[in-house]
C-alpha cells in the first residue's frame, strides 16, 4: 500500500515531528495555513473517519488527549484553536490515513465550508 502518512509514521521518508507515541504521530503539515498546523495521525493506517470503529476509537480519544498536550507546547491553548478531520470527496480529503489538522496562532475563519 503505498500511504504517504504510513511512511512518516514509519520515518521512510522524514517530516518535522512534534510528538510521537506507540499509537501515533503529530508532525508540521508541508504546506501550512496558519503559523501552528500540525497534522495528528494514529501509526495504524486507518482511511478516514469512516473507519473509526469500536475496535479503534480509543486512538482518536489519545488523539485528542495529545492535540491538548500539542496545543500547550505550541502556546496556542489560552487564544484558541481548531481541529479539523476532512473525510471522503466532498469533505476534500486529499491524504486517506486518517488525520487530524490542528490549525492555530491567528484569529480564524469564522466560516467552515
Ligand atoms: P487533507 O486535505 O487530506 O485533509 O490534508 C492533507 C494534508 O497533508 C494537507 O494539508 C497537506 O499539506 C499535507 N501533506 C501532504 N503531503 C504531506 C507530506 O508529505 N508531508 C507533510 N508534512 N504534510 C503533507
Ligand atoms: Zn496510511
Amino acid at each position: 500500500m503505498d500511504c504517504i502518512f504510513c511512511a512518516i509514521a514509519n520515518k521512510e521518508i522524514p517530516s518535522q515531528i512534534v510528538f510521537e507515541n506507540d499509537n501515533l504521530v503529530a508532525f508540521r503539515d508541508l504546506n501550512p495555513q496558519a503559523p501552528v498546523h500540525i497534522l495528528v495521525v494514529p501509526k495504524m493506517h486507518i482511511s478516514s473517519m469512516n473507519e473509526i470503529t469500536s475496535e479503534n476509537s480509543h486512538i482518536t480519544a489519545e488523539i485528542f488527549e495529545v492535540i491538548n498536550k500539542i496545543a500547550e507546547k505550541e502556546n496556542i491553548k489560552d487564544s484558541g484553536y481548531r481541529v479539523i478531520s476532512n473525510c471522503g470527496e466532498d469533505g476534500c480529503q486529499s491524504v486517506k490515513h486518517l488525520h487530524f489538522h490542528l490549525i492555530g496562532g491567528k484569529k480564524l475563519s469564522e466560516t467552515l465550508s
